[in-house]
């Protein structure tokens, strides 16, 4: 059930590094570049960044740009770096797209509707994903490239333009386009590690403001990969919140589970993350996965509680397992249940996390595309 390769290459890791510092922070460069070349005024790109946070669905509609600007701009900036192959609608308003990269890579994002208003969007990093967490579906695919700062934003953008679900006409069905959402939350439980892809994400962050996501409604979640979350600590700029995948209470089983743990364990791991805290006065969200007797037993609630002090860094989300082919099961409501109250017995506070978009496998862990990447 538990799969052997327990060691991320260290030549991927370093291939991985050198795509990010290569990455072209496309979109708003060529935009600015082309704009410029033109000879138009700088404030142009901002009125067309703009429009395009605010859901614009094409330069047709961005009425204060002169019309052969539009026309021109039309020809030589594609509105998003992302192609859109597919997009599903769970019945729980969950809505998934697939989409490829300029050279061909799958990513996948979710967004999330909530009764209260809550929009929150699960961002991709990375297409495909190095690490090979056991229980997770994105680790089974190919792993591409990391994703630049635009195609993150890119993302993002697309469900702000509107979605299936709004009902409005899109393009191809002789609508203007679809009408705009609004977005609020943003979380990076997408495909991909995003800590071993700091500054595409962080470049994506500080632009998702101008979509309506702030900062403190971000959520960047990590394995636990120890040098970026030693610079979130240490970095200037608004603090966004920091989830940790642990998913078991002691080395041995976490290594099990997540490879990673080899080179990064618990002890260090949590050590990064109180340091996290204390600098950034924010509490971390721990996940922990359920999956049945493997680590959802009384004790192991135990083991996990003496592991959060001090209380008051930690929040635990109790993570229901999402189906995927790696042989696990979830474990039952019960289950999950009797966890929570001997983790807040021991004063650790805990929730349990509402599952979504099951019937459309877009549920977390279940990103994946069998297409491999081109
Ligand atoms: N690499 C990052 C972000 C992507 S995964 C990380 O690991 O945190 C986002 C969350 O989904 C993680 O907590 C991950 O462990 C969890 N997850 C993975 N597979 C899952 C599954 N099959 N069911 C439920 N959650 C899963």
């Amino acid at each position: 059930m538990l799969l052997a390769c327990r060691v991320v290459p260290r030549e991927l890791l370093e291939l991985l590094h050198a795509s990010t510092l290569g990455s072209n922070a496309v979109d708003l460069e060529l935009l600015q570049g082309t704009l410029a070349e033109m000879g138009e005024p700088a404030f142009r790109t901002r009125q067309v960044w703009e429009w395009a946070a605010r859901g614009a669905a094409s330069y047709e509609q961005m009425t204060n740009l002169p019309e052969a600007l539009r026309l021109e701009l039309a020809q030589r900036v594609p509105l998003s770096s992302l192609s859109v192959e597919h997009e599903a609608l769970a019945s729980d308003g969950t809505e998934k797209a697939l989409f490829r990269t300029n050279d061909g890579r799958p990513i996948e994002t979710v967004l999330m509707r909530y009764r209260d208003g809550r929009r929150s969007l699960c961002l991709s990093s990375q297409s495909g994903c190095p690490l090979t967490c056991t229980f997770c579906a994105t680790g089974t695919m190919a792993f591409g490239r990391n994703l630049t700062a635009s195609e993150i934003l890119d993302q993002a953008l697309h469900f702000r333009r509107g979605s299936a679900a709004g009902g409005s006409r899109g393009p191809s069905e002789g609508g203007t386009g679809r009408a705009a959402e609004e977005i609020n939350h943003a979380v990076f439980m997408g495909m991909g590690e995003p800590l071993l892809n700091l500054d595409g994400v962080l470049g994506a962050c500080e632009r998702l403001p101008d979509i309506g996501v702030h900062p403190s409604s971000t959520t960047i979640s990590t394995v636990g990969w120890i040098p970026g979350i030693e610079r979130l600590t240490e970095r200037d700029g608004p603090t966004i919140r920091l989830a940790l995948s642990l998913h078991a209470p002691d080395d041995a089983l976490r290594s099990e589970l997540m490879p990673v743990n080899d080179r990064y364990p618990l002890a260090d791991v949590l050590d990064a993350c109180r340091r996290w805290h204390e600098v950034r006065k924010r509490k971390v969200y721990v996940e922990y996965l359920m999956l049945s007797g493997v680590n959802d037993k009384y004790e192991q609630a135990l083991a996990l509680a003496a592991l959060l002090e001090p209380r008051g860094a930690f929040k635990v989300n109790l993570i229901p397992y999402n189906p995927t082919e790696s042989g696990f099961e979830g474990s039952t409501r019960e289950a999950i249940a009797s966890f929570r109250q001997a983790l807040e017995d021991k004063g650790v506070p805990a929730t349990v996390r509402l599952t979504r978009g099951r019937d459309i496998h877009a549920a977390c862990g279940q990103l994946a595309v069998s297409a491999p990447a081109r």
